[in-house]
């Protein structure tokens, strides 16, 4: 495949996209159990994620070289837990710890079809992961290992959306894919808006200017700074994620002015 657009590409998770079909709702981890929850189904589902670890197994299977970042918001979001009260920078903490529940998760389901991963947390954790080391992490992607990166950037009042474009950035990657449960960015909310239309393409520029639903605005500038396109798909499609990195499947790309 000499004519493959990306060779190494970032993978953002939502935690989200971990979970079982009931737990989705609110989107607030903190409401799960109160119609958010439906069932009180598992944050951390292992059908679901085993599901999302083949669609990453058969990409990775083609050759391309993998980095992710998984979030944490279907286990805990500083921002919703500070409007409840929790002082700020210790949620972000505590959302940073569920990143790396979540990166075990994705790690533990990657290893189980045998994928090799290694997982690199933002905050050392000596006894559970290797800590962020930059040209460590590359030496992983050249022995073909997925890298799982944790934690985000490590600091409070940050997203793993940020740790995402700046992993990307730091690893030169091609493209930052996001894997969500739906299909693209649209010009309004579809759930919403019946006439809501989904783009093909769209810049980065449109994206900040409209509030498009992408990332939030630093990770979209960072992208933008340093020209990485931002492919948003559904990963919870079969076969979806290397369709689209072969060029079809859906999805929309967040680019500069072509
Ligand atoms: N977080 C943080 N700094 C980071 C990354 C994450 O403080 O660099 C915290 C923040 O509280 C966030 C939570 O971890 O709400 C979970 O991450 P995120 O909301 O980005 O997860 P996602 O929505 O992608 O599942």
């Amino acid at each position: 495949m000499s004519d493959r657009r990306f060779n190494r590409i970032l993978l953002k998770l939502s935690g989200e996209v971990l979970m079982g079909g009931a737990a989705q709702g609110s989107g607030d981890p903190q409401d799960r159990g109160k119609g958010g929850g439906g069932e009180g189904g598992l944050a951390i589902d292992p059908a679901v994620t085993a599901r999302v670890a083949q669609e990453i197994a058969d990409v990775r299977a083609q050759g391309y070289q993998l980095c992710i970042v998984v979030g944490g918001g279907n286990i805990f979001r500083g921002l919703s837990a500070a409007a409840k009260g929790f002082e700020r920078a210790t949620a972000d903490y505590m959302g940073m710890l569920a990143t790396v529940m979540n990166a075990l998760a994705v790690q533990n389901a990657l290893e189980q079809i045998g994928v090799e991963t290694r997982v690199q947390s933002a905050i050392p954790m000596a006894a559970v992961c290797e800590p962020f080391i930059r040209r460590r992490a590359e030496r992983h992607l050249e022995k073909g290992r997925v890298v799982i990166f944790a934690a985000g950037v490590g600091s409070p009042f940050f997203t793993t959306d940020s740790g995402a474009a700046l992993r990307a950035a730091e690893m030169k990657c091609d493209a930052l894919f996001k894997g969500t449960s739906v299909d693209g960015v649209y010009d309004a909310d579809p759930k919403q808006v019946a006439t809501a239309k989904r783009y093909d393409t769209v810049t980065y520029d449109r994206v900040l200017a409209d509030n498009l639903k992408v990332m939030d605005a630093s990770a979209i500038a960072l992208c933008r700074d340093n020209n990485i396109p931002i492919v948003v798909f559904n990963i919870r499609e079969h076969g979806n994620f290397a369709a689209v990195l072969a060029g079809d499947g859906v999805s929309t790309i967040v680019k500069g002015e072509s």
